[in-house]
């Protein structure tokens, strides 16, 4: 079963990273990937440099410009307290491609027009760049195709519909920035790149505003950006030019994320909202521990339930928090409650808060998936309300059972428990960490 044949469909941070774990862990991965279409600009903070280093983004990482200023003007008030780092998506991608070559990845740089189910694997038709098609088979599916991969029949959650009108202009070379504008319908996203290009993106709602013809969208985008206070230094001296691209950023789950021969990662299982500015971050998480699922379901069929579990676990509890940061963002902003786009967002997808108290009756221990080794297996963890799949390992140390010790030995004070089996200092230690958490 080592030598199934894994097939990684789409070559963006999910596709990427996924494809290199599997790599390391041993596996011959090939991977169909589509250079993206069209010029984007994303901003992304450092923990997510963080984590395209650690996923074996070396050339990719190069693209990224240094940290530049964020300015953001919501409800009415201007901070200019953060930074972020501007990302070039075409060429960030295209070094993502380099990466995975150097890995080690066999990369067929075309589309993928068809998929089809075949015996216990499947099938691919790619079309190449050089306009040659040809077919392709796999045991193991990896869809990563973002927000562009087929629904397959999976159901799917959505948040409130909404679209990203990105208008590219053109000025004078000047200090990259970007900035965050709210308004009655919607906000905007603003960053100009050091050679002078713009990047100006109104996010709206789908249902209620009725957008004008293709040919008219530009002037439209123009005519809102100039009433916006922070549209105007990416406006001044500047041009707006190409077409006017359309991009969906409804938040949208996939209700089943895995199967026994195929699984899907980042946008492909779960887009976020972009608001959230977290896009590429939740695309690294989604596919972090993707190749230990991939290899428990390849080596270990007799665990598929569990690693599958695991999986789409993972991925739904990373987009309802995504979700309620979001809700909770929007929510701050009460300038326009009754209009349709920020009554929809503000109480979506539902009301629980993001942060839920920890009190030690609220504090179990109890048996979960876990990664092991490169494996998904099964652990006793410790599972809290805000934790709810459950917490392994701290510095080495295997919780689930210290907690049990504790709760056991309720005469005595939780460091004396503890120091029966770990060095007193480290007791001690462990005891206040555990009462800062809430566990006991
Ligand atoms: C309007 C908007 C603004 C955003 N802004 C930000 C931001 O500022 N910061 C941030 O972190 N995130 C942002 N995001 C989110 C970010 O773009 C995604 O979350 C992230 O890129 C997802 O990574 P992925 O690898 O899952 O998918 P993608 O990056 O979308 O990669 C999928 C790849 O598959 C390829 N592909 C698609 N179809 C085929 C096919 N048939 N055959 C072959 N290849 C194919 C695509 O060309 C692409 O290269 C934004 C999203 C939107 C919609």
């Amino acid at each position: 079963m080592a030598d199934t044949q894994i097939v990684v469909l789409g070559g963006g941070p999910a596709g990427a990273s996924v494809a290199i774990g599997l790599k390391r862990l041993g596996y011959e991965v090939t991977l169909v990937g589509e250079p993206r279409p069209f010029d984007a600009v994303e901003g992304v903070s450092d923990r997510v440099v963080e984590g395209m280093c650690h996923a074996g983004f070396e050339r990719a990482l190069t693209t990224l410009a240094a940290p530049s200023a964020r300015s953001v003007t919501w409800n009415g008030e201007t901070s200019a307290a953060n930074t972020e780092r501007l990302i070039v998506r075409q060429r960030f991608d295209r070094a993502l491609l380099d990466d995975l070559q150097d890995q080690g990845v066999r990369v067929i740089q075309g589309r993928v027009t068809a998929t089809t189910e075949q015996g216990s694997g499947f099938r691919f038709s790619v079309c190449e760049a050089d306009g040659s098609e040809h077919s392709l088979d796999a045991g193991f599916l990896v869809e990563a195709r973002g927000r562009a991969a087929p629904a397959s029949g999976v159901p799917r959650v959505r948040g409130a519909q909404s679209v990203s009108l990105l208008q590219h202009w053109q000025g004078k070379a000047d200090t990259p920035c970007s900035a965050v504008q709210s308004f009655a319908d919607g906000w905007a996203w603003m960053a100009r790149r050091e050679d002078g290009r713009r990047y100006l993106q109104l996010t709206l709602d789908v249902a209620s505003r009725r957008l004008p013809p293709k040919q008219q969208l530009g002037a439209w985008c123009r005519e809102r950006l100039l009433q916006l206070e922070q549209a105007q230094p990416y406006l001044q001296d500047a041009e707006p030019v190409g077409e006017v691209y359309a991009r969906t950023s409804t938040p949208v789950l996939c209700e089943h994320s895995a199967g026994d021969n195929w699984l899907r990662v980042g946008d492909a299982a779960m887009a976020v909202d972009p608001l959230s500015g977290n896009g590429i971050f939740q695309a690294l998480s989604s596919a972090l521990q993707a190749p230990a699922v991939i290899n428990t379901l390849i080596r270990h069929p007799e665990r598929a339930a569990v690693a599958k579990v695991f999986h789409e676990a993972r991925i739904e509890q990373l987009f309802y928090r995504f979700a309620r940061i979001g809700r909770d963002f929007y929510d701050q902003e009460s300038q326009w409650p009754q209009r349709p786009f920020w009554s929809a967002r503000r109480a979506w997808p539902d009301s629980q808060s993001l942060h839920l108290e920890v009190t030690p009756d609220r504090v179990s221990t109890g048996v979960r998936p876990v990664v092991d080794n490169g494996l998904i297996t099964e652990a006793r963890v410790v599972i809290t309300p805000d934790q709810p799949l459950g917490i392994w390992h701290l510095n080495g140390l295997e919780l689930a059972p210290l907690l049990d010790a504790i709760r056991r030995d309720c005469d005595l004070a939780p460091q004396q428990v503890l120091a029966r089996h770990i060095p007193p200092q480290q007791a001690a230690q462990l005891a206040l960490w555990m009462q800062h958490q809430g566990w006991i």
